[in-house]
């Protein structure tokens, strides 16, 4: 099938003919309408109620999916006949940083006379908060960012760039989680593209990290994927061990990314190798009595690997420019132009053989 069987079952929030945004579920080419299947939770314009409803709720509602599904007793709308919007409402935003290899290719590019990776970077999960009123739908244009690029420059970034990552959504707010307490408060996964300006992030980030280089836009896909639908690895090894409240690590997740850039197979980044698990951000992120809200989205930081053809962003597969790439018509290209399209789309490995899609995010940069 079409990595949209029966195994996957995403949610999503659609509208057709009368505008009115209701809660759908993927299957095929289809969009099923919930709102006879379940109760009030899933009558709702976004996901939130849901999401704030915890796993007892989100099984529940996945078996009845499932359920009728297999019964054939669904109402399907034809995906090509719906608008797709933001299927929840996100409260507050945070990006992490946990690709080694990313954080080493930056390092390198970054700072090329000291150490890839900074001391502190395999003792915690390096972050910063983002923000949440920027975060966008799939297909919602990215109009090119303009800000100071230098000492006494401004104008249009001429080093825009993406960067492929997984956002994990969280439904059951909570201060204080152990890595054990992820399934409780962590609904699904979604697909980010983290655009960024390359020159206003390089002469804005010191001390304090990245700010305007980042917020203009952060693009998701529109289908949240339950965690229920996702099949877990084994962590890679942590060497120093962490600390206890980042133990046990918890499950890494086999997925697989791959980025397009105007239609041309650029990168397929790995997330199954991200040294952080996203059980010890959240452990992290709330380890200091911060608490997380019912919407919060965070993202896992670029996934890249080892290799170039696995790179998560244009800086590393280009490094920085200076080896730009071919694209199938015969352009190249260092950063992105106007009217470039980037297409960000994941798949996992399903049980019955069949993939599990995590959809795509996709966006097209405007001048
Ligand atoms: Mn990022």
């Amino acid at each position: 099938m079409s990595g949209y069987g029966v195994e996957n079952l995403p949610y999503g929030v659609f509208s057709s003919g009368d505008g009115v945004r209701r809660i759908g579920v993927r299957l095929g080419d289809d969009v099923l309408d919930l709102s006879p299947l379940g109760d009030d939770l899933v009558r709702q314009p976004t996901l939130n109620p849901l999401l704030a409803a915890g796993r007892t709720q989100w099984t529940a509602l996945r078996d009845r999916v499932t359920e009728a599904v297999r019964r054939d007793e669904v109402t399907r709308v034809p995906l090509r006949e719906v608008t797709l919007h933001l299927p929840f409402e996100v409260a507050d935003y945070t990006d992490f940083y946990s690709s080694e290899h990313h954080a080493t290719n930056v390092g390198h590019i970054l700072r090329p006379d000291q150490p890839g990776l900074r001391p502190n970077w395999r003792h915690l999960p390096i972050g910063y908060h983002g923000r949440a009123g920027t975060v966008v739908v799939s297909g919602t244009p990215i109009a090119r960012p303009h800000g100071q690029l230098g000492p006494g420059e401004f104008g249009p970034s001429r080093r825009l760039d993406i960067e492929a990552e997984v956002g994990f959504v969280v439904g059951v707010p909570g201060a204080r989680l152990g890595t054990g307490d992820f399934a409780d408060h962590v609904f699904g996964v979604v697909l980010v593209n983290d655009w960024s300006a390359r020159d206003i992030q390089a002469w804005e980030y010191q001390p304090l990290g990245p700010f305007l280089g980042k917020s203009f836009a952060t693009s998701v896909s529109p289908w949240v994927v339950p965690l229920a639908a996702l099949p877990t690895v084994a962590a890679p090894h942590q060497d120093p061990v962490p600390l206890d409240y980042l133990r046990p690590a918890g499950s890494g997740f086999d997925l697989r990314l791959a980025v397009d850039w105007n239609g041309t197979r650029v990168s397929e980044p790995p997330f199954a190798q991200m040294y952080w698990t996203p059980a010890q951000q959240l452990a992290h992120l709330t380890v200091n009595g911060a608490s997380v809200r019912t919407g919060d989205l965070y993202a896992s930081g670029t996934v890249s690997g080892p290799a170039r053809g696995q790179s998560g962003s244009f800086l590393e597969l280009t490094w920085n420019g200076t080896e730009p790439v071919k694209l199938d018509d015969g352009s190249t290209r260092g950063f992105l132009a106007d009217g470039d399209t980037v297409t960000i789309t994941g798949t996992a490995p399903g049980r019955d053989g069949d993939p599990i899609a995590l959809g795509e995010v996709v966006g097209t940069v405007v001048g």
